[in-house]
């Protein structure tokens, strides 16, 4: 299948769920371009998907600078950042999933001083407890996002999770159902710079759960642009 007809179709599921659960607000597809080219990027975004994500900050700057002169064209930051690449994404990046550690604060608070530039982020929490994944735990949380309040160079716009893999993605719901309950409960209280506004969570293999359990932005690679060819 082409790239616009993966893209019907991923539209297509996620409206059929938006009515089926009556849900009434919009979800944000971001279409995962890691590895992909930019002719394909282009070839999707001429379908309408103007929100990408990249996964390696030196791709996102590439990919943003070639592209930039096309109306409306969003750069997701969504994967691992480390310290010192934070810079790179001064003005090219939308938005930045993972945001998850207090050095980071720093790094965005002094960046953002100099070039007087405002990140907004969304936090990425490591529910599982996954070693092998970033993310926040739980427990940290509190922490973070007091040194986010006192920030002034960031804005929190939401909550991040990368789900662990089951075979059947149903085994995940759980996760995506508690996830919804803490940005719920973030909602309602009365923080400085930081509203929950997104929610980011599910992939190719289990956004369809993600959508059904509050997700509002989900973040699609494969089932877009095929199976990944790593280099
Ligand atoms: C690669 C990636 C995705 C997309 O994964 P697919 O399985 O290809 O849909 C989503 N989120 C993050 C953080 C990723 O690194």
């Amino acid at each position: 299948m082409s790239i616009a007809e993966n893209l019907d179709k991923i539209r297509n599921n996620i409206d059929t769920i938006k009515k089926e659960k009556g849900l009434d607000y919009d979800i944000t597809l971001i279409a995962v371009s890691k590895t992909v080219d930019e002719e394909k990027v282009l070839e999707a975004y001429e379908h309408g998907q103007h929100d990408f994500g990249e996964n390696k900050v030196q791709e996102l700057t590439k990919k943003e600078s070639s592209l930039n002169n096309l109306e409306d064209i969003n750069f997701h930051m969504i994967g691992y950042l480390q310290s010192n690449k934070v810079k790179y994404l001064v003005n090219t990046a939308k938005l930045i999933h993972s945001l998850d550690r207090k050095s980071l604060i720093k790094e965005m608070e002094k960046r953002g001083k100099s070039e007087d530039f405002i990140f907004n982020c969304l936090i990425q929490v490591n529910l599982a407890k996954e070693e092998s994944k970033s993310g926040i735990y739980l427990e940290d949380l509190e922490e973070l996002l007091t040194l986010i309040e006192g920030s002034k160079y960031i804005r929190v716009k939401g909550l991040m999770m990368i789900a662990p893999f089951y075979e059947d993605a149903e085994d995940v719901r759980p996760l995506f159902r508690q996830m919804k309950e803490l940005f719920d409960e973030l909602k309602v209280r009365d923080f400085k710079n930081i509203e929950m506004k997104y929610l980011s969570m599910g992939m190719s293999h289990d956004y369809k759960v993600a959508v059904e359990e509050g997700s509002n932005m989900v973040r699609i690679g494969t089932d877009i642009f095929g199976k990944r060819v790593y280099v």
